[in-house]
């Protein structure tokens, strides 16, 4: 298949913001690429080589060497490309006229001949898939050569366009729920086809295998896909509530209550004799982890299997729960076997989704649970997470404070119905945390994109010092702006976050952000902070949940930083339901107990 068809397609796509019309011309696409290179082209649209978990290097090239290569495959001198850059700050478009220029110039073309060569999107994916992953002494060579081949080998818009991905700096912004419609559209016929193919996109979080059986397979094989090791599986989450009466309600009067760890999710996975860890948001923590690999290959029965569990730091003398932050300081070790010795885990075991060959999201917790519990091994390292299965109120209190005096975040309930399936990707009510409140008014914090930043004023003069944060809109797959925020940061996190904005800053506002705000600079979503507030207010500023309320959109009222959620990614964060949701239930406490309110 030709580059060209797809430099043609983000040509267009840029243009246009209406998800319905990304939707049908990505759908589009789709129908004109070759089924051989399915999964390459949607991992491409979307600025990757390869999905996240794999774990894979990402290109890391930055402007200095794509200069370099850009003169080296145009005869340019890199003084010119710098200059040209400095003025129209974008690369992309600096190679479109370098090479446009050429172009006009070359007497062939001028005289309507063909370019002899053309570029195919296999020989771009292999050319910067060797540019990713060449390492050692000559990489740099290397590297550079096979940037400036491919750059010389391209037309104008091919060049930009490879220029922009190489960049980081594509201005299509297509997430993963709009290629989900697309390729609905496009290999099961319509829309309505969507919630299979949803479905199977969580139990196997890879869009270009998903693309990949439908175009070959089609929509039969994808009803009846199963999870499969290797590959990771959204995960299952829960809902909140605060009262435990309304809790075990919501659960069906009984439920299965397990300690609410605070620690790291941990999505195990073995596959023959390897071992896959990964994270909350699905990336490949193995190298992290050996430890972890190593209890689960010994104390887990089984040779292909996917469980999850929280992975707890505990203290090396006592094994006796230890805070969150020793897997931070443990993550910022050079040395992973010092890491080890210093800041020992365990693992909570909470699930199991895969046994053997056999699907277990679809059968109800108390079978999961049996199951769970079947494999493992007595040791002192993988444990099933501590529990009570009850129906009283007094019970399930007692058990969370025992859980919180323990050093955990309070409890999760858990349905045992006969439809307690595990639910991957979505957040139900067949899960409930109940967590200790913070000292705030809202039953709990907030997880919000940075979308944009302000220069501070006075002391903070010349530095970023407030953020504007937004909430996942999953229907129109956009980032919507629930506050400002400026406070709860250490000196050391704004400066570290000075380097972040840097790499993320754009001139124009990122095409998934809707804001009616305009910061000093945007940034493409990519950071998720935890924010905690007094209240969720109307905010006519804010555009999170703005078509429920005329005089505005939905805010958080003094907000305040808590901690930067590296483990989730920008479409994990609050979406703008919850956000309603909150503040309904805000609304329904001050009602319920009037005088509270203002306090
Ligand atoms: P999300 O609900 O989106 O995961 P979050 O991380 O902000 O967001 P938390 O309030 O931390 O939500 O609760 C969910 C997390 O609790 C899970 O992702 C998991 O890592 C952790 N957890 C700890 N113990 C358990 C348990 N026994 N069962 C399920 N999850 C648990």
């Amino acid at each position: 298949m030709e580059f060209k068809v797809i430099a043609e397609y983000f040509d267009r796509l840029e243009k246009i913001s209406s998800r319905i019309q990304l939707t049908s011309l990505l759908s589009d696409l789709f129908k004109n690429t070759d089924k051989d290179v399915i999964d390459k082209v949607v991992y491409l649209i979307q600025g990757k080589l390869w999905p996240d978990f794999l774990g894979m290097p990402e290109l890391g090239i930055g402007d200095k060497f794509l200069i370099k290569a850009l003169s080296i495959a145009t005869g340019v001198n890199e003084d010119e490309i710098d200059k040209l850059f400095k003025n129209i700050g974008d690369l992309g478009e600096v190679a479109f006229e370098i090479k446009q220029r050429q172009q006009g110039s070359n007497i062939l073309s001028f005289l309507g001949a063909q370019k002899s060569t053309t570029l195919t999107v296999e020989e771009a994916y292999e050319d910067l898939t060797k540019i990713a992953t060449s390492t050692g002494e000559r990489s740099r060579d290397i590297k550079i050569r096979l940037l400036a081949g491919l750059l010389k080998k391209a037309s104008p818009l091919e060049a930009k366009y490879l220029v922009r991905f190489i960049d980081g700096r594509l201005r299509v912004g297509i997430g993963d729920a709009t290629v989900l419609d697309a390729l609905s559209i496009t290999f099961a016929g319509g829309q309505n086809f969507r919630p299979y193919v949803e479905r199977a996109y969580n139990l196997r979080a890879d869009l270009g295998n998903i693309a990949r059986i439908l175009a070959f397979e089609g929509i039969e094989k994808i009803k009846n896909i199963k999870p499969e090791p290797g590959i990771p599986i959204r995960p299952m989450l829960a809902e909140r509530l605060s009262d435990p009466a309304e809790i075990l309600d919501k659960v069906g009067k009984t439920g299965l209550v397990d300690y609410k760890y605070d620690g790291e999710r941990g999505q195990i996975h073995k596959h023959g004799d390897k071992i896959f860890i990964f994270s909350r948001r699905l990336e490949n923590i193995t190298s992290q982890y050996p430890d972890v690999a190593e209890y689960v290959s010994k104390f887990v029965n089984g040779s292909e299997f996917i469980i999850e569990g929280e992975i707890i730091p505990v203290d090396p003398d006592t094994g006796e729960m230890r805070p969150f932050q020793e897997l931070m300081h443990r993550k910022r070790k050079n040395d992973i076997h010092e890491a080890i010795k210093d800041y020992p885990v365990n693992v909570m075991l909470f699930d199991i989704m895969y046994y053997e060959g056999e699907d277990y999201t679809v059968k109800p917790l108390p079978e999961r649970r049996k199951k769970l519990e079947s494999i493992i091994t007595d040791n002192d390292k993988v444990h099933i997470a501590d529990h009570i299965i009850t129906d009283d109120v007094n019970k399930l209190k007692e058990f969370f404070y025992q859980a919180i005096s323990d050093g955990a975040e309070g409890v999760m309930v858990k349905s045992l119905a006969p439809d307690s399936i595990y639910q991957a990707g979505s957040r139900g009510w067949l899960w409930i945390k109940f967590k200790r409140d913070y000292q705030s008014e809202m039953a709990d914090t907030v997880d919000l994109v940075l979308v944009g930043a302000f220069y501070g004023k006075g002391k903070k003069g010349g530095k970023f010092s407030s953020f504007l944060m937004g909430a996942y809109n999953p229907d129109k797959d956009v980032f919507e702006t629930v506050c400002k925020v400026a406070s709860g940061f250490s000196d050391a996190e704004l400066d570290e976050l000075q380097k972040k904005i840097a790499e993320l800053r754009r001139n124009e506002p990122h095409p998934r952000v809707v804001s009616s705000m305009v910061p000093d600079v945007w940034l493409t979503p990519s950071l998720v902070a935890e924010i905690i507030g007094a209240e969720i207010t109307i905010s006519p500023l804010h555009t999170c949940c703005k078509d429920q309320y005329a005089i505005g959109g939905l805010s958080v009222r003094f907000p305040r930083f808590i901690r930067w959620r590296p483990d989730k990614s920008p479409e994990d964060a609050t979406t703008n339901t919850e956000i309603l949701e909150m503040y309904k239930n805000q609304l329904k406490k001050i009602e319920e107990n009037p005088t509270d309110k203002g306090t």
